[in-house]
């Protein structure tokens, strides 16, 4: 495969671009190579800058739910465009959006749109601290919250991927009120919540967790955080940005049945543009400025643009719900797919799958927690990556991060898909 103007691009872009990206996994740190620098994209594909076409298992991090380049997203940006870019005031489609975000996710009464998931995660917690009055926050090892300060501790991600956990610049005042929990443990936070009495303000996590790869949540568990955030009067955030109007319209709480006090979003929310959005009780929400005194604000916020595109995307999934059922179908198929093939070739490696989501490690055990997760074979993952991106096929470039499919996934399209992991197992074990 000739990827000359991607090297030439990266070679260049390094002059000016610190690493020469504007994200730091972007830059195939973790599976060695030059990154492929993208020209277009449509449907299930996207397009190198040698005209390359891969087939996309990422779909720009998520957001890409029905595939790119989709004719209803262009139409609405395109209509917005002619009324001008952006005003600084409000506007109808955010009232729209905001009703139509309350009327899909459970735990949401009341909404407010910014520019990424990194706000939107940040601003959750301010208003939870200035709602209870409290300081500290629990946070799960290994979940990924976007690079506000407070979560830039046992991160996954990008930060997992590049080694470096724990930033420099990240305070030692400000992580000592982040407090840390390994997933899927009840027990663990019973202990933190016992040590930490009546001082912890919110509980935040990512309810199905796609940033140290994807793990789903043993049976009980979300439940039992509802209990104990409830009994001891902690915020409950469930972290969406990746699960929301993923898992099913109304995200994983919708899944599971349990509904937290505040939700944060962000990808699949803005079709594509940069949106993100938090929202919760009334009660907590009413907290908000300039409702209430805990200070957010934002130049861009509800972009009409963005706004347009992010609503487009919106009601067509909550118009078709049907479409949650084929892009289960579309998971087990490459989930399955995957898991079979392994089998066939004498390979036990986990598969963590659920919904459009899904993770192959390179791990023969189960994959539940950071700790288990941090046991896959990155070596091996790297080598796979880049047997399949060989083959055409455009995967997550870590192993810590969640694969996310599209309804533009057509079934010869899985074939190769299949047909590709096959050739690449093949390959880089022998
Ligand atoms: N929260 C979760 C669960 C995420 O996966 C991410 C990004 O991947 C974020 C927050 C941060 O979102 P953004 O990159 O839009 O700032």
């Amino acid at each position: 495969m000739n990827i000359s103007e991607s090297k030439r691009l990266f070679a260049h872009a390094q002059n000016f671009i610190p690493g020469g990206v504007n994200s730091p996994v972007r830059a195939f740190r973790a599976v060695g190579g030059d990154p492929i620098f993208i020209k277009r994209a449509d449907g299930a594909f996207i397009f190198d800058e040698n005209d390359n076409g891969y087939i996309e298992l990422i779909n720009s991090w998520g957001p890409m739910i029905l595939g790119h380049n989709h004719h209803l997203i262009r139409e609405a940006v395109i209509d917005a465009m002619d009324s001008g870019t952006s005003f600084g005031a409000p506007t109808a489609k955010e009232i729209e959006i905001a009703e139509l975000i309350v009327s899909m996710v459970p735990s949401v009464e009341k909404v407010r749109m910014v520019n990424s998931g990194t706000e939107a995660t940040m601003s959750a917690i301010r208003v939870a601290r200035g709602y209870t009055g409290r300081d500290k926050f629990i946070k799960m090892e290994g979940h990924y919250h976007g690079h506000g300060d407070s979560f830039l501790i046992s991160a996954g991600s990008g930060a997992i991927t590049m080694g470096n956990p724990d930033s420099p610049g990240v305070t030692k005042g400000t992580a000592k009120d982040t407090l840390l929990a390994p997933y899927n443990s009840l027990e663990a936070i019973e202990k933190l919540v016992d040590a930490n009495k009546g001082e912890i303000a919110a509980l935040i996590l990512e309810p199905v967790p796609g940033n140290m790869g994807l793990v789903t949540p043993m049976p009980g568990y979300l439940e039992g955080l509802r209990e104990i955030c409830t009994r001891e009067g902690i915020v409950l955030i469930f972290d969406e940005v990746m699960t929301g109007f993923r898992l099913a319209p109304g995200g994983a709480q919708e899944l599971f049945g349990v509904t937290p006090d505040m939700t944060t979003l962000g990808k699949i929310i803005g079709g594509g543009m940069p949106v993100g959005a938090y929202g919760g009780k009334k009660e907590i929400m009413e907290h908000v400025s300039p409702a209430g005194p805990v200070y957010q604000a934002g130049t861009l916020s509800g972009n009409p643009i963005a706004m347009a595109a992010g609503l487009a995307m919106l009601h067509h999934l909550n118009d078709h719900r049907e479409l949650y059922g084929e892009l289960l179908t579309i998971g087990r198929k490459i989930a399955e797919g995957i898991m079979k093939i392994n089998l066939e070739l004498g390979y036990n490696y986990t598969v963590n799958h659920l919904g459009s989501m899904y993770s192959l490690f390179f791990s023969n055990d189960p994959v539940v927690d950071f700790e288990s997760a941090k046991k896959s074979d990155t070596v091996l993952f790297g080598k796979y990556f880049q047997a399949m991106l060989k083959r055409g096929i455009y995967l997550a470039p870590s192993q810590f991060e969640s694969l996310f499919l599209s309804t533009a996934l057509r079934d010869d399209l899985i074939t190769q898909i299949l047909q590709a992991h096959r050739e690449s197992m093949i390959e880089i074990h022998s």
